[in-house]
């Protein structure tokens, strides 16, 4: 039977690749919902090639340019980013790809749990900001999360057949980024354009960012501890710079089981779409000879500090780490428009966790509202 996927963020880069796979696994999947925010002829040439059943621009002032060009074609064509939302609610598919960017991934998500629907999950954010409720939500709805991010991915096919083994610790591993080994007064004047070169991933502009400031690994710390309900003390976080091993997890007799492979992010991608089959690939293999040297090392936190943020931000829990994200995602899209510096970024941050209202048990009209306060704060900040 074909799997039916709708593909929330078609057009990022994780959602691209995501079409790679359907259309190489066509006997297997089709692309049923097709969603973009601003971009509107990505959007029509993808609709035009795979026939999805609805296709979403978030812009709305781009509604006739899209329902124009698909005006031959069976798609339905919705506009604006309610319509995202509501779209995650209609029995038209199987599977949500969760490729949105952001906290703006986190409705939609919430809507495709409500409605039963299976999640492949790409956007940690989501889990960032509001992981107790999202995931209380999908047990309740007896819904599978499963992960697309490569860590968490490696992590979930380390914990298939070992039923109720406990787990000592996770190794998250980090390539580093292209900053690893620079200090403080070399990245004060790095420029955007050098940050958005990653050395071993392809990657959307935000999580070029973040992986570059080690932020992206204090969201997946986050991210990992509701995905396989954690201690944050089980989670730790060791820099290997090849990206051969994408994560590990240290049972309680000590063994350590690692998924390996080349840094592809098609592999997470189709095993989310095929678990828990796995399918063929011509993905190219990684070959022990090369690279031959596996190395590993300790993050550097005093540089990076936004790593030690976010552990802090995991520890105290309620809407610290939505505090975190929101004033994160604020300051690397200040950065990307050339406003602030590398550095400021955890400036920013840290700022937000020191002044907006910290809630112990927050509901989800609380996470929403403190969303909203911390970016006001951090854009407040910018300004300045
Ligand atoms: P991207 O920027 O390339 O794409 C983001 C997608 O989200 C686009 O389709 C865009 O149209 C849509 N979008 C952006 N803002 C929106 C809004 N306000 N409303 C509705 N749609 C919106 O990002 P990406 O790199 O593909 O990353 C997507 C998610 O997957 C992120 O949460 C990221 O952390 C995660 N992830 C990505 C990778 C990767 O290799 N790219 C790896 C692991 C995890
Ligand atoms: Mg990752």
């Amino acid at each position: 039977m074909i799997k039916r996927i709708a593909i929330f963020g078609s057009t990022g880069s994780i959602g691209r690749q995501a079409l790679e796979v359907i259309e190489a696994h066509s006997d297997k999947f089709s692309a049923e919902v097709l969603t973009a925010h601003t971009n509107a002829e990505l959007l029509i040439e993808q609709s035009l090639k795979f026939k999805p059943n609805i296709a979403v621009i978030g812009d709305d002032r781009k509604y006739k340019m899209v329902k124009d060009a698909l005006a031959k074609t069976d798609v339905k064509v919705f506009a604006g980013e309610q319509s995202i939302n509501e779209v995650a609610s209609i029995d038209c598919y199987d599977l949500m790809l969760a490729a949105i960017v952001g906290y703006a991934g986190l409705q939609s998500t919430l809507n495709a749990i409500d409605a039963g629907k299976t999640i492949a999950l790409a956007n940690k954010e989501t889990l960032v900001v509001a992981g107790d409720i999202v995931m209380r939500k999908a047990y309740e709805k007896k819904v599978p999360v499963i992960p697309v991010d490569s860590e968490h991915s490696a992590i979930f096919q380390c914990l298939i057949g070992e039923g109720r083994n406990k787990i000592e610790k996770i190794i998250l591993t980090a390539s580093g980024g292209p900053f690893r080994g620079k200090k403080p007064n070399y990245l004060m004047n790095v420029k955007r354009d050098h940050a958005l070169q990653h050395p071993n991933w392809s990657m959307g502009a935000k999580i070029t960012i973040d992986s570059a400031t080690l932020m992206n690994k204090g969201l997946e710390m986050i991210e990992a501890k509701w995905l396989f309900n954690l201690d944050p003390r089980q989670i730790e976080v060791l820099i290997h710079p090849q990206s051969i091993i994408h994560s590990m997890v240290q049972y309680e007799d000590g063994s350590i089981k690692a998924q390996m492979g080349l840094p592809d992010m098609k592999l997470p991608i189709q095993y989310a779409l095929s678990f828990p089959r796995r399918i063929k690939s011509d993905f190219p293999r990684y070959n022990f000879k090369n690279p031959a040297t596996l190395t590993f090392e300790e993050p550097d936190t005093k540089t990076f500090r936004n790593l030690p943020l976010a552990i802090e931000a995991m520890h105290k829990g309620g809407n610290m780490p939505c505090i975190l994200n929101a004033a994160n995602e604020i300051a690397v899209y200040a950065f990307l428009r050339n406003r602030i510096g590398f550095m400021d970024i955890t400036e920013v941050v840290e700022q937000a966790m020191g002044k907006v209202q910290y809630i112990n048990h927050p509901t989800l009209e609380e996470y929403y509202y403190t969303d909203g306060e911390a970016r006001s704060f951090a854009a407040s900040m910018i300004q300045m």
